[in-house]
């Protein structure tokens, strides 16, 4: 995992988004978490720490799979140590970041000149 720019912040504001005037989940979060250009690394990070190779039909047998239930806790301990309180607040990021790059993906396209 390449480190660099993580820790980088140029935050294009937020108060630019749409999403103002909901409630904020991105709110105690740590700032490299807030910054879109991060988004995909972190995403990918998060993703990386709880994936395995294995592809159970049933969700059972994915419960009782050591490997399975080690990546999945590998999983939790990854959104902890990037600042996630829980699991729900991380859905809410992806989210919000899904939005909110889109957003300015059409401000880009839409808005230059
Ligand atoms: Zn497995």
């Amino acid at each position: 995992m390449k480190e660099d720019g993580i820790n980088e912040i140029k935050t294009e504001t937020l108060v630019l988004s749409p999403l103002q005037k909901a409630p904020n989940p991105l709110k105690g979060l740590p700032n490299y978490l807030k910054e879109p250009k991060n988004y995909k690394k972190i995403q990918k990070v998060i993703v990386e720490a709880g994936s395995t190779p294995h592809s159970h039909g049933e969700i059972g047998e994915w419960a009782k799979c050591v490997k399975c239930s080690r990546a999945m806790w590998n999983r939790k301990e990854t959104m902890k140590k990037l600042g996630f309180k829980n699991s729900v607040q991380y859905f809410l990021w992806k989210k919000t970041m899904d939005t909110l790059v889109e957003y300015l993906l059409w401000k880009k396209t839409n808005l230059k000149k």
